[in-house]
């Protein structure tokens, strides 16, 4: 039912808490197009033979009984995906719980987060909503964290207690950006952060390096990934941590019993013995992106490096960033309109497809441009 808007509220209808009230929520348009490049997904459903493999699955789950709480069979699977110890794996309903729980855990009152803008939002918007300060940095012209910016940040950040910043987020490849840090600037700001130090690799199938070898034992580091963007399965909302056994145990702490379902589980579970169906479709979406940043770089369009599956570009029109994301809407294509976010003025961000959504794309683009 559509509320009553004429209606006054009652006084007494109690308003969230302050900073609460000042935050405002996630967006990105959830729109009917032909061509969805706007949020980062795979293009492709799961490889031929999984959801008959996941149907098996299902059938052996007793649905009257509350799921494995610890997830034990799944985080055995994504532990010797990586070659962890299963202690060493925390799951949830995809890496932005994941992120949440991390605050929930190591962030709220007293506590900093510190970013490197322009980033993924939600590092932000998750540490205030858990209450917990946040310190951002500016990324250099080549949108990567130099070292003098983390000091200053450090520094910053220290002025709210010795065990700040709690949380130091590095998105790597960066969304939405799209390059991966420098291991010289990772392994700067694990030796110089006192607090947890937080890869968040969402993109990381994608990009040559991971922190996961990089960095395999260091005792602030957490490693988060999800089976949103290479393994075709944003709609199932799983993402998980890699960490030490001590890190996993608190963040279980804040973690509501049984959040993860046991169809997720074992969907999950089913999802990392596709394994090289899942590198074939990641060698081909970067073949992609050399050709679409090719073609864009054709038609005088700026394009970010990228290691991920999208790309950040500046069209260099006459048109706004944003009259060029409504040209496109016009023609069934949706990109990212990223032109309001902090250092990005005049960017898009768009997503690798498929060859014939990339074409349709750039098809649209030039007409765009040219008209
Ligand atoms: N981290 C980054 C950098 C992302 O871009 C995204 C999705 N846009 C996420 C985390 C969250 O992904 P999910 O919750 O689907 O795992």
């Amino acid at each position: 039912m559509t509320p009553d808007r004429t209606k006054k509220e009652s006084p007494r209808v109690i308003s969230p808490r302050e900073d609460v009230a000042l935050i405002e929520g996630y967006y990105s348009p959830q729109l009917d197009v032909d061509v969805r490049l706007n949020t980062n997904e795979a293009p492709e459903p799961p490889p031929p033979g999984f959801l008959k493999a996941v149907e098996e699955e299902f059938e052996a789950i007793a649905l009257n009984r509350y799921p494995d709480r610890g997830a034990h069979e799944l985080r055995e699977a994504i532990a010797a995906f990586h070659g962890v110890d299963a202690s060493q794996v925390y799951c949830a309903n995809g890496s932005n719980e994941v992120l949440q729980s991390i605050l929930l855990a190591y962030g709220g009152s007293g506590r900093v987060a510190v970013t490197f803008e322009p980033t993924y939002a939600m590092h932000a918007h998750i540490a205030r909503v858990t209450g917990t300060t946040v310190i951002s940095g500016e990324r250099d012209e080549k949108f990567a964290i130099d070292k003098e910016e983390f000091e200053r940040v450090l520094k910053a950040a220290s002025g709210f207690g010795e065990e700040n910043p709690a949380v130091s987020f590095i998105c790597s490849p960066n969304n939405p950006t799209g390059q991966i840090e420098a291991k010289a600037i990772i392994s700067f700001v694990l030796e110089r952060a006192p607090g947890l130090v937080v890869v968040d690799e969402a993109y990381g199938q994608f990009a040559p390096r991971s922190a996961l070898e990089d960095f395999a034992g260091s005792p602030n580091l957490v490693v988060v990934r999800t089976f949103s963007k290479t393994w075709s399965l944003a709609a199932l909302r799983l993402g998980y941590a890699i960490t030490t056994p001590k890190i996993v145990g608190c963040l279980e702490a804040v973690t509501l019993p049984y959040h993860l379902d046991a169809l997720k589980q074992a969907a999950g579970r089913v999802a990392l013995r596709y394994d090289a169906p899942m590198r074939g479709r990641v060698s081909r979406l970067v073949e992609e992106r050399g050709h679409v940043t090719a073609e864009l770089l054709d038609l005088g369009v700026s394009v970010c490096p990228s290691d991920a599956n999208f790309v950040l570009i500046r069209p260099n029109a006459k048109k706004t960033a944003r009259e060029i994301w409504e040209a496109l809407l016009e023609r069934s294509v949706l990109v990212r309109d990223v032109s309001s976010w902090p250092r990005l003025s005049g960017y898009l961000r768009v997503t690798i497809g498929t060859r014939e959504e990339n074409e349709a794309f750039l098809r649209a683009l030039r007409e765009v441009l040219l008209t």
